[in-house]
């Protein structure tokens, strides 16, 4: 029979990741029966307030000798046991079982679950409704992920190799050659993407936290993510590493809401006018948008450095499409900015004093007046609209790779446009 496991919560900013007890138990459980796929890494929405880090939650599916199911259960459920990070408050692990094929309604759960805020009541009402097995560690809230990476269909999917650190050196610093992620990058873009940044010459392969995550190599390819692999050199030694089906980087989080139907935490993208261009607090940068059923307010905050200068670039009347996640700031319901695309561009008009009809020289605002410099020729004041051109081009604006969400696609992925154009027949 086909069993289904699901885990999450189990990690804590002291230590640990979920992926790490996913793939230990995806190798114990590998040696019982046999693996239908690669474990999945289901990210789902990337604003609610518990997240560890990025939000991921681990599944994997088995086809089980119905005598040995029990085994397996009791082995998931000792392993989470041990390994998860119990003493952490926000820690809640949460595991479940589902037999057999996946409903259709833990899918739409999945979905739910990576658009918006659930609730744990609500997981566990779909899991009764399901018939699918839960254990709650704690408050058990991480059967909301556990349940959500079980239901994910995995159509659109990345990979992910995660390589992980031996135990001593968790809390360390990452012993990785930084030439060789330069080099990998320069031989496996874009299959493999996010491995640096070469605007601020960065690694971004290895996470700076206390968790057993050495590196993480992104791709479209899983051949080309295990050649990358291999060529990198590693100045520690490895324990083991890990190929995930993801849904990372496939914009799955992102679907078409009016704004007056915005709740805090959800995912959209809006389709609206700019009704008051930029102003800026502190570092971050603000414009207003309306749809014609309520306003918002948008940000590009601090992190998202330069992306912020496209975004000073919109003015009133622009009509774009944007995409990210919606939260409280300041007591207002406000869109976090990932990307946006300028649909509809309104006309920069710019009023410029005219030159001085009688000897051609520059004309000075007096008042009502205006005053020849060269020749003293007065006349009443009236300016000349010109049309001044727009900077902003017709394509998608995104936030640099190290202010991205996990599950935003970049642009230079095939179909990293599709979403957000979907908007321009709405
Ligand atoms: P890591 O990335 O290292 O795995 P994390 O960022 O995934 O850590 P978790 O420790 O898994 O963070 O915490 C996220 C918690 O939020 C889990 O308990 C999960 O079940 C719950 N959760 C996930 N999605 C939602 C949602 N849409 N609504 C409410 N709760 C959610």
């Amino acid at each position: 029979m086909m069993l289904h496991i699901g885990i999450d919560d189990t990690d804590s900013p002291n230590g640990m990741c979920t992926t790490y007890l996913g793939a230990l138990l995806y190798k114990e459980i590998s040696r019982l029966a046999e693996p239908l796929d690669l474990p999945k890494l289901i990210r789902l929405n990337p604003n609610v307030p518990y997240k560890t880090r990025g939000n991921g939650a681990v599944a994997m599916s088995f086809e089980v000798d119905e005598e040995d199911a029990p085994k397996i259960k009791r082995l998931v459920l000792e392993m989470v046991e041990k390994l998860a990070d119990l003493t952490h408050e926000n820690t809640n692990p949460g595991v479940v079982f589902l037999e057999g094929e996946v409903p259709e309604e833990l899918t739409n759960f999945t979905y739910k679950a990576i658009w918006e805020h659930v609730s744990i009541e609500e997981a566990e009402k779909v899991a009764k409704d399901v018939n699918v097995e839960i254990h709650k560690f704690k408050c058990g809230r991480g059967i909301v992920g556990a349940l959500a990476a079980i239901g994910h269909p995995l159509n659109v999917f990345t990979y992910e190799l995660l390589a992980y650190r031996k135990r001593e050196l968790w809390g360390t610093p990452r012993k990785v050659n930084r030439e060789s992620v330069f080099e990998m990058d320069k031989k496996f873009y874009p299959f493999t993407y996010d491995n640096v940044d070469w605007e601020k010459r960065s690694v971004l392969i290895t996470p700076h936290g206390k968790d057993p995550v050495l590196v993480g190599i992104r791709g479209i390819d899983e051949n080309k993510v295990l050649l990358a692999f291999e060529s990198l050199v590693f100045e520690e030694p490895i324990e083991f590493y890990q190929v995930f089906k993801t849904n990372q980087n496939t914009d799955d989080h992102l679907r078409f809401k009016r704004i007056k139907d915005l709740k805090n935490y959800d995912s959209v993208m809006i389709r609206a006018k700019v009704v008051k261009s930029y102003w800026e607090k502190g570092r971050h940068v603000f414009i207003k948008v309306s749809d014609g059923t309520g306003e918002l307010r948008v940000a590009a905050y601090e992190p998202t450095k330069g992306f912020r200068r496209y975004v000073r670039m919109l003015i009133e009347g622009d009509e774009i499409i944007a995409a990210g996640g919606v939260k409280e700031f300041e007591g207002e319901l406000t869109l976090n900015l990932e990307k946006f695309y300028p649909v509809k561009l309104a006309k920069r008009i710019e009023y410029r004093k005219p030159k001085c009809p009688k000897c051609g020289g520059t004309m000075k605002s007096k008042g009502d007046y205006l005053k020849c410099k060269k020749c003293g020729y007065k006349m009443p004041k009236v300016l000349i609209p010109i049309e001044v051109p727009r900077k902003l081009q017709k394509k998608i604006y995104e936030v640099p790779p190290d202010a991205r969400r996990h599950l935003s696609r970049p642009l230079v992925l095939p179909l990293g446009e599709e979403k957000i154009l979907e908007g321009i027949n709405l």
